[in-house]
């Protein structure tokens, strides 16, 4: 497999291309519109196709580069059927599969963070977006966040998956960049609560300052980031 973890040095994302091999089908996670010359250049660099990029939700902190990237490209766009975007080609919902070549990313509807967050499970890792973070979560006060559903996406879906199941989220403030189920378990401060409620209590008693760039990216990333590029 081809596997790379690109960052984006403003918002402090990670996008992910996913391939199976040299020459084949590629995939982009949550690209940023400012780094997609970058991503084009790698994809011809390993000879790849892009065919798919998706978002794993509507992000409030960058703008995405799916609208720019299908443009470019001609790659198919998609987000989940809970995002309110109608510039994607493809939504997706849960159950179903992502594919490139024989890589196939199984769809886990995990809403928290916002009402239409998705992960995304392959046999050895997880792309979690902002539900789970390395020693955190995504914030649920905003987008129609809800602790409750966090919880329920968390602890009934992807701490069920394979310990050894390797975490990449969206984003890291910190500089790590992989973890896995098993350590955020152990060691994710958010996870070590006694139930839902204490869980809600946790998440409501943050007081957080919205995103630099909220105002401006969620609109423009309804739009697939194309309303703001132009
Ligand atoms: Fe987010």
């Amino acid at each position: 497999m081809i596997f790379r973890q690109l960052y984006d040095h403003e918002s402090s994302t990670y996008t992910y291309l996913v391939a199976e091999r040299i020459g084949g089908e590629a995939l982009l996670i949550d690209p940023v519109l400012g780094n997609t010359d970058q991503y084009v250049q790698l994809v011809n660099d390993l000879e790849l196709k892009l065919v798919l990029a998706v978002d794993t939700h509507i992000h409030a902190d960058h703008v995405t580069a799916l609208g720019r990237l299908r443009d470019q490209t001609n790659c198919a766009s998609a987000m989940g059927e809970m995002t309110n975007a109608d510039c994607v080609s493809i939504h997706f919902r849960e159950g179903e599969r992502l594919c490139v070549d024989n890589l196939h990313l199984e769809i886990l509807y995990t809403p928290g963070h916002t009402d239409d967050s998705y992960s995304f499970v392959l046999p050895d890792r997880v792309f979690t977006g902002d539900t789970l973070l390395i020693r955190g979560t995504g914030r649920t006060d905003f987008q129609n966040g809800d602790p409750a559903a966090q919880y329920d996406s968390l602890f009934n879906k992807l701490l069920k998956l394979p310990d050894q199941t390797l975490v990449y989220p969206a984003h890291d403030y910190q500089g790590r960049t992989v973890s896995s189920i098993w350590e955020e378990k152990r060691h994710n401060p958010r996870l070590q609560v006694p139930d839902k409620q204490a869980y809600i209590d946790l998440m409501s008693g943050l007081e957080l300052d919205n995103p630099r760039l909220m105002d401006i990216a969620v609109p423009a990333n309804r739009s697939c980031g194309l309303k703001a590029a132009a």
